[in-house]
C-alpha cells in the first residue's frame, strides 16, 4: 500500500506535469500544483493550485511550504522552432536556471526530502550525434560536454546543481534525461510544439493528395516516448534508490520522414513531402536503455505507432471540422 505524501509538482500547467498530477492523485497523494499558467486542455485535480512565477524566490518559498517531495518540471521549453533557432537562448538559460536555483535553495529551508528533476537528451554532445544510424547517447557519454543548444547546457548545469545539493544538503534527487515525450494534451501549435505533434497537425490539416513541409531533409533520426511510459518511468525512478541521471526514452529510432509516413498511414492520407530549410537539430538521437534496464529492471516498450494513433486522433479532434 502507498503511503500518502505531500507533493509539489512545478510546471503542472504543462504537458508532462499535468499528467503527473493526475497520476499522483490516483495513487492517493496530496498534491499542490505550481505554474505561471493553468493547464490549457484539462481541469486541475490537484488539492491546491498556485499561479505564480517560479523565477521569484518569494513565490517558490510559498509553494514549497509544507511539502515533502518536489517533481520539478517547469522550464522555458519548446520544440526545435523554439530552442534551436538561437532567438530564445538567453531566456531559456536564465529562466530555467533561475527556477532550479530557487527550488533548491528555498528547498533547504523547507526541508524537502526528495526531488525529481526533468533533464533532457539534449545534454548529449553534438559530435556523438552526427551519424543518423548510430548516435551515441549512453549516460556516460555526456562528458566531455558539448550539447548542441543552450537548452542542453542549462539542463547539464541543473543536473549538476541537483547532485551538488544532494551531496551538500542531504536531500535525495532523481534525474531522468527525457527523450522527446509526446501524446494527447501536449503543445500542438503556436511554435513550442515538437515534431510528432507538429506533423500530426500538418497531416490533419492537409487535404488528401496535398502537401506537407518538413524541416531539413527529414533523414535525421529520433526516438519518441509516449506520455504513459514517461509517467511510469518517472514514478519508478522516484521510488527507486538510483539518483541517475538516466535516459528515459524509447529505443525505436525512426527518421523524421518515416515518422511523417506513419502519421499519413494512420490518417489514411497520401501526401507529398516538401523539405524546407528550418531548425532540424542533431542528425541522430536515440535512447540507450542499458542503464535504466540494469538499475530499474524496466524500460519503455510501447510501439511508436500506438502512441501516434492516440496523439493523431486527439490533435485532429482539436481542429475545426472544416480544417480536418
Ligand atoms: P511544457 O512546456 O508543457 O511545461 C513546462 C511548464 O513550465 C509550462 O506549463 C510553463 O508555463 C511552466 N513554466 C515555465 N516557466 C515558468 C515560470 N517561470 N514559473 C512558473 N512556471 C513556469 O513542457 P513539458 O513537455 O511538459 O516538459 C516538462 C519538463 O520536461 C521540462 O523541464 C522539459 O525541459 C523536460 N523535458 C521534456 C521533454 C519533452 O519531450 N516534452 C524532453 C526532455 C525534457
Amino acid at each position: 500500500m502507498t503511503t500518502s505524501k505531500r507533493i509539489l509538482v512545478t510546471g503542472a500547467g504543462g504537458f508532462i506535469g499535468g499528467y503527473l498530477v493526475k497520476q499522483l492523485k490516483q495513487e492517493g497523494h496530496w498534491v499542490r500544483e505550481a505554474d505561471r499558467k493553468a493547464h490549457e486542455f484539462s481541469a486541475s485535480c490537484a488539492d491546491e493550485f498556485s499561479i505564480g512565477d517560479l523565477r521569484d524566490p518569494n513565490v517558490v518559498r510559498e509553494v514549497l511550504a509544507g511539502v515533502e517531495e518536489v517533481y520539478q518540471l517547469a522550464a522555458d521549453m519548446g520544440g526545435a522552432g523554439y530552442i534551436f533557432t538561437g532567438e530564445n537562448d538567453a531566456a531559456v538559460m536564465h529562466n530555467s536556471a533561475a527556477i532550479n536555483l530557487n527550488i533548491l535553495e528555498c528547498g533547504v529551508q523547507a526541508r524537502i526530502r526528495r526531488y525529481f528533476f526533468s533533464s533532457s537528451a539534449c545534454v548529449y554532445p553534438k559530435h556523438h550525434q552526427l551519424d543518423p544510424a548510430h548516435p551515441i547517447c549512453s549516460e556516460d557519454s555526456a562528458y566531455p560536454a558539448s550539447p548542441d543548444s543552450e537548452y542542453g547546457w542549462e539542463k547539464l548545469f541543473s543536473e549538476r546543481l541537483y547532485l551538488a545539493y544532494m551531496r551538500n544538503h542531504g536531500a535525495q534527487v532523481r534525474i531522468a534525461r527525457l527523450h522527446n515525450v509526446f501524446g494527447p494534451e501536449g503543445a500542438w501549435r503556436g511554435g513550442r510544439e515538437k515534431s510528432p505533434a507538429a506533423l500530426c497537425r500538418k497531416v490533419a490539416e492537409a487535404a488528401d493528395g496535398g502537401e506537407i513541409e518538413i524541416w531539413g531533409d527529414g533523414e535525421q533520426t529520433r526516438s519518441f516516448l509516449y506520455i504513459g511510459e514517461c509517467l511510469e518511468g518517472i514514478r519508478r525512478l522516484m521510488d527507486s534508490d538510483f539518483p541517475g541521471p538516466v535516459n528515459l526514452g524509447s529505443e525505436e529510432m525512426v527518421t523524421i520522414n518515416s515518422l511523417a509516413r506513419m502519421i499519413m498511414e494512420i490518417a489514411g492520407k497520401q501526401l507529398t513531402v516538401r523539405h524546407v530549410a528550418g531548425p532540424a537539430g542533431v542528425r541522430g538521437r536515440n535512447s540507450d536503455n542499458r542503464l535504466i534496464k540494469a538499475r530499474l529492471g524496466w524500460a519503455p516498450s510501447l510501439p511508436l505507432r500506438s502512441g501516434l494513433e492516440q496523439t493523431y486522433s486527439w490533435i485532429a479532434s482539436q481542429l475545426p471540422s472544416t480544417q480536418r
